[in-house]
């Protein structure tokens, strides 16, 4: 045969032969290359690097959370490369276009173009350090095969509060870290304890998700932490809001921090899941403090 045949969306076109065409109708096509063997597919994705590995010479690999394929592993050859013409949309924390190839089963970046690189990130250690974590966190929660365009939304808006709008890093984390656990499925119970059903209760149950009194016990209770006014109104807020209004709630700096702790808590118990860009973020923090 003479000619390619595209596949697009079911249709079958005939088109004169040529490397590469991106099909502008759709997002997934094929092409079948006379005297080849297999058939390359190629995707066309929006999508955020949440990890990157170097790989062999001049190769990465990269865990890409796509807006409507959910988590992908993917190859960037040559990307390290000083010319490579996808390295910036291929660097950690980007959100981009990309193209891929997708040859029996494995994917690798065709092209690539930046849509959005929180460049404030990057000249900030501490800020680049979280937003490393919200990325492994989100990862932990993604899944292949699963689109959660609410989850890549997260953690976009996370990036941009951090970043752009120079939000309180306690104030985004403790955010992030409650709004992902419940996408993650474990939204708390707040509306009341659990035992009395006081509105004002004063203890967070981390295994439960729920609240209590210090003097209620009810059953097996796991570990419960000491919760202010000010902070279970803020909880409250964090699941009931808007996304678009996520972090716009104002708590004191000691709140902040007693906060962070408990959401920082709640997601690692109900995901069982420790983070090392977490730890690192810590330790930051920590050498910042002692200098
Ligand atoms: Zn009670």
């Amino acid at each position: 045969m003479t000619w390619r045949t595209l596949l697009c969306f079911g249709k079958r076109l005939n088109a004169p032969a040529r490397r590469s065409c991106i099909c502008n109708t759709g997002r997934l096509w094929s092409a079948v290359l006379p005297g080849r063997k297999g058939v390359s597919m190629f995707i066309n994705t929006e999508a955020i690097v949440l990890r990157e590995l170097e790989l062999g010479e001049a190769d990465k690999l990269l865990d890409l959370l796509s807006k409507d394929r959910g988590l992908l592993t993917v190859r960037a050859r040559n990307v390290r490369r000083g010319n490579s013409p996808i390295k910036s949309a291929c660097q950690l924390l980007t959100l981009s276009e990309f193209t891929l190839k997708d040859y029996r089963g494995k994917l690798s970046v065709q092209e690539a173009q930046p849509i959005e690189q929180f460049r404030q990130l990057r000249d900030n250690i501490e800020l680049l350090a979280l937003g490393s974590y919200f990325a492994q966190a989100t990862g932990a929660v993604a899944q292949e095969d699963a689109p959660n365009p609410e989850l890549i939304s997260l953690l976009c808006n996370a990036l941009y509060a951090l970043g752009k709008l120079g939000k309180p890093q306690l104030l985004v984390k403790a955010a992030f870290e409650l709004r992902l656990a419940c996408l993650a499925g474990f939204t708390p119970e707040l509306s009341a304890c659990a035992v009395c059903g006081s509105e004002a209760p004063d203890r967070f149950d981390l295994s439960h998700g729920s609240l209590s009194c210090a003097g209620c016990r009810e059953g097996e209770s796991g570990i419960r932490m000491p919760l202010s006014p000010g902070m279970l109104l803020a909880m409250r807020y964090i699941v009931w809001c808007e996304p678009k209004r996520l972090f716009s709630f104002q708590l004191e700096q000691e709140s902040l921090q007693a906060l962070s702790s408990v959401t920082e808590g709640y997601l690692m118990t109900q995901l069982e899941h420790s983070f090392y860009t977490l730890d690192f973020y810590k330790s930051l923090l920590h050498y910042g403090e002692t200098i």
